[in-house]
């Protein structure tokens, strides 16, 4: 019997190569053709496929590599660092474990950040998402309104995180979700205000909601529900849950505790150990139950740390060292002009003096960098020179132009 390729109907004269097949053969051409048609699919990486993600399940990195990682870009914090890392992988671990015949299921551990602002903290939850390459978002908790739209809350919040995910749900059922200021919907049993207030337990509760894990039926458009619109069920069992806030004044409720509990041991060596300097770091549960947390919501938080207030060091370093700092943000701009961008030593700790002065902290920086380089950054393209250098002085001198007041209300 004549064979012929199967595809092009040429016959075994007229090729180089006949693959058999169960019932028909294939030439050397049509393969390769096939390969390319398969190739621009986008199938063989994973695209294009039945399960069209942008975000794949990876190898989940260790706890070492995920804090080295974090480390290219957030400045200190070790502490809050390690905690996450760890979190982090042993929820990604939680998601890729069998079915236990012994019953043994590992719960989530949604984390719980307490540190002034602006000292790291959405960055941190920013960078571990980038990491993961998981959907992420950030929410505030002051969207929680005890009015009765708890239902609607929940559901803005998942489809921000759709949004994100591209309508994934898999993908967005995996996600992370940064819920910041979380200390201000803490109920203030000292303040007897008659105006409606947004803090206390029945805002607790709607985020409770969420952080416990329920199927929450989300429009999808996000928008305003629509009779004939099929709602989409996103599960947050498998969303980890990271809460920023402030917590401001929880030292003294620290220092409440810390005090009773050394009287109570009588143990003077204990109060001589105490790091008065920043007590944040003795935090524990029960001091955000002191501060007007449910004890429902603290519980679904099991991994609390804090972040380290940022100190003129940690500011310098901010400025010059991680990975895509302020600095190296500028040289680069100027880069793409054909010029080298310096800053002199001092102009850098005066940049850092400023920052504490006007009490921004590492948010500050930006603005008082951007409001130094200005006039450069309008003049300098049309000039015909390869360097600039910021001293002390040119650094002194713009900010004074540039209205401080303006800074300061910031
Ligand atoms: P928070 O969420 O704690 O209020 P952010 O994470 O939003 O603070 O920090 C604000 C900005 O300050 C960040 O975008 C980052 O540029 C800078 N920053 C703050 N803390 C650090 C840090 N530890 N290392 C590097 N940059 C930091």
């Amino acid at each position: 019997m004549k064979k012929v390729c199967s595809f092009c109907g040429r016959s075994d004269k007229d090729v180089k190569l006949l693959i058999t097949g169960l019932n028909g053969y294939i030439c050397e051409d049509c393969v390769s053709q096939a390969y390319q048609i398969v190739q621009s699919s986008g199938i063989m990486n994973g695209e294009g496929s039945q399960n069209e993600s942008k975000f794949k399940i990876k190898k989940v990195p260790k706890p070492v590599e995920i804090k080295k990682y974090l480390d290219k870009y957030i400045i200190g914090q070790d502490e809050a660092k390690r905690y996450l890392a760890v979190s982090v992988y042993n929820h990604y671990k939680r998601l890729q474990q069998p079915e236990d015949e012994n019953g043994v299921e590992i719960e989530k551990s949604n984390i719980i950040m307490v540190g002034s602002t602006g000292t790291g903290k959405t960055l941190l939850a920013r960078t571990i998402a980038k990491l993961l390459d998981v959907p992420f978002t950030i929410v505030d908790a002051t969207v929680f309104t005890e009015a009765g739209y708890v239902g609607e809350d929940v559901e803005s919040i998942l489809s921000r995180l759709l949004q994100v995910a591209d309508f994934d749900v898999n993908a967005a059922q995996r996600g992370i979700v940064f819920i910041d200021e979380i200390d201000k919907i803490a109920r203030k049993s000292d303040n007897p205000s008659i105006t409606r207030d947004v803090s206390g337990e029945g805002v607790q509760q709607g985020l409770l909601k969420l952080l416990e894990g329920s199927i929450v039926n989300v429009p999808p458009k996000g928008g305003r529900k629509h009779p004939d619109q099929d709602y989409i069920h996103v599960d947050t069992k498998n969303i980890l849950f990271i809460c920023g806030g402030a917590f401001d004044g929880i030292e003294r409720k620290i220092a409440q505790r810390l005090n009773t509990h050394v009287v109570g041991y009588n143990s003077v060596q204990n109060v001589q150990n105490i790091d008065k300097g920043n007590l944040m770091k003795y935090i524990v549960p029960q001091d955000l139950k002191s501060f007007g947390l449910i004890p429902e919501i603290i519980g679904r938080l099991p991994v609390l740390t804090y972040l380290n207030p940022l100190d003129k060091t940690a500011l310098r370093n901010i400025l010059t060292e991680p990975q895509n700092s302020i600095i190296k943000q500028y040289a680069k701009l100027f880069e793409m002009d054909g010029i080298t961008l310096t800053f002199s030593k001092d102009a850098l700790d005066y940049i850092v003096d400023k920052a504490v002065e006007y009490k921004l902290g590492a948010r500050g920086l930006r603005s008082i960098v951007e409001s130094v380089m200005m006039d450069t950054m309008f003049e300098i393209p049309s000039k015909r020179v390869k360097t600039f250098d910021v001293t002390l002085d040119y650094a002194k001198k713009q900010l004074d132009k540039a209205q401080l007041n303006k800074l300061e209300s910031a």
